[in-house]
Formats: structure tokens, sequence, C-alpha cells
């Protein structure tokens, strides 16, 4: 049996519906979160990646919203676990939380309205070609500025910008779309924060640049400085560093690392993974797995010992 938390209950996944009526859904007045638990073969435990960031991380955004849940930070870590448990996972699993608004009513506000948190769990491997790289275009479409629809905040409606830039990626044959933002420097993909290397340098968008304030994109300039002593300069980026750039690539809870090997038709660098994405994507792996004890303060387990 497979269960999702809803309105405060362990439920068949089946029972975990709403009302068409519901507020949020007419709105996308909702905040979500994407976290992955990884499993150990070797130890037979399932960690969940930076749980207590992605929860608060949820909770701040969703305060923002007006949305107070009775839930602290530790309460939906330990019911992320239950559900986890429930569902007897024993491999890679992705965790979706949202919270909404239950109300059948009408108006777009975020006022006099309930606020309700439901998880569920998905089976899903990788969600961009982590392997062997990926293409890319620019965005006929701009990000969504900070001051119009926050970009810093996982708020469910903000995501017609990347389903619209995606949708024309992958028409046009491409992998991923990136979206510069409304002054015209690069953001980050549509579910992904950018990384470049340059003169043996990391770049990346600075949290000012109407971007998503990545969960992953912390751990990997941590990983970069500490481990790989690369510099780590977060600065305003100019589409054209893309096209000169000696690697690329992408950081999500869902992405992972992900190497960008083509930009709008041009290589990037030799076409190939680069030297440096192919040593962060050996030590994020390793690390997310539990497989480094110093990063094991990055992981929840799940099984009790
Ligand atoms: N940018 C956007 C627009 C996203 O949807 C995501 C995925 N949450 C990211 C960046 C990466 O964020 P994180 O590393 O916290 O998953």
């Amino acid at each position: 049996m497979e269960y999702a938390f809803f309105e405060g209950d362990f439920v068949p996944i089946e029972s975990a519906n709403i009302n068409i009526k519901t507020n949020s859904f007419h709105y996308g007045t909702a905040i979500f979160e994407g976290l992955r638990a990884y499993w150990n073969d070797r130890e037979k435990q399932l960690y969940i990646l930076f749980a207590r960031e992605h929860y608060d991380r949820l909770l701040r955004n969703a305060g923002a919203l007006f949305m107070e849940l009775p839930y602290s930070v530790e309460d939906l870590v330990s019911i992320t676990r239950e559900l986890l448990i429930r569902n007897e996972v024993r491999q890679d699993v992705y965790i979706r939380p949202i919270v909404y608004f239950r109300d059948l009513a009408l108006t777009p506000k975020l006022i006099g309205y309930t606020p309700e948190i439901a998880i569920y769990t998905y089976n899903f491997g990788r969600y961009l070609d982590t392997s062997q790289g990926i293409r890319v275009k620019v965005s006929s479409w701009r990000r969504n500025d900070d001051n119009s629809i926050p970009s810093r905040w996982k708020v469910a409606g903000a995501y017609i910008n990347s389903a619209l830039a995606k949708t024309e990626a992958l028409m046009a044959g491409y992998d991923e779309a990136i979206l510069l933002n409304s002054q015209g420097y690069v953001a980050e993909g549509s579910g992904e924060n950018i990384f470049l290397i340059r003169e043996g340098r990391a770049v990346t968008p600075a949290y000012n640049e109407h971007i998503l304030e990545g969960i992953t994109r912390n751990a990997v300039i941590t990983l970069l400085k500490n481990e790989l002593l690369v510099n780590v300069e977060e600065r305003a980026v100019a589409r054209s560093e893309l096209y000169t750039a000696e690697e690329i690539f992408l950081t999500g809870t869902a992405a992972e690392v992900t190497p960008v090997v083509e930009v709008d038709n041009r290589r990037v660098g030799k076409g190939k993974i680069g030297e440096i994405t192919a040593q962060l994507q050996d030590i994020y792996f390793r690390a997310v797995r539990g497989e480094i004890e110093r990063y094991r303060s990055w992981l929840t387990p799940v099984y009790e010992k």
C-alpha cells in the first residue's frame, strides 16, 4: 500500500485528493518542496538529503504567504520519515511536500484561509542526463522578477514561467532552458541553478539575480571551495559568458549535478563533461549516499538501526 500524508493523517494515496473548488488550485497560491532520499545498499539505510533545510525553506516561504501550519521543521522531518517507513522505501526516492489553502473559495488572497500540508513520494531516477550531459537553449521567456512573483520562493504559481521555458526548449529539440532575468543577466534553469567555470574559477548568479535560493547550490559551493579548492564568485553573469565558459553545470535536488555540454548550438569546452564538473559529480553522489563521513550531517537516516 502506498500512503500520503494528507489533512493531518497517513492515508492511501488514492484517497489523497482535493476538491476542484480548492482556492490554491486556481491561483497557484501554494508553496512546495522537492527532497530526495538516497538508498545506501551496503548499510541498508535510506538517507533523506537536507531534510531540515528543505522544511525550513518550506515553512519560511509558507510564512511569507501567511500560511501558518501547526508543525515545526522537526515535526515535518519525522512525518516524512514515517511516510517513507510506511511506504517501505528501499530505493532512491523523491519527496514532494506542498502547502496550500484548502478553502473552497473564489478570491485570490492570502488571509482568512486555512493552510494544509500534503506530502507524498515518487520513485524516480535521474531527472536530466547526468552521465552524458545535456544541451540547453537560452529561453525567449524571462525569469519572473522577484518583485512580481518572488523567484526566491518555491511558489506553485511561479512555475508557469518554468513550464513555458522548458516547453519551448523541448519543442526546439533541447533538454533544458536557461532563463535570463528581466535585466538580461543569466538567472537559472527551469528547475536548476547554474554554474560556469571560467579560468578555473566557478561563477554563479548571486541571490539578487532573481533566482531560487537553491539548497544544492549552497552544497555545491561548499564542495567546490572545500574539496576541489575552486574559488566561487557569486555575481551577475552575462549571456555571452555562457558561450565562452570552459564548463557549465546545473544544480538542483532533482537535477543533482547535471553537466551542460552545449548552449545554443555552441559546444561548452570540448563538448564533453568538464574536469571540475566530473570531480564535483563524483563527490556529490558519494556524499548524498552517506559515503563521506564529513558530510553525514547533510543526511537524516530513515530506519532505526
Ligand atoms: N531553481 C528552480 C527554479 C528550481 O525549481 C529548483 C528546484 N527546487 C532549483 C533552482 C534548485 O533548488 P534546490 O537545489 O533547492 O533543489
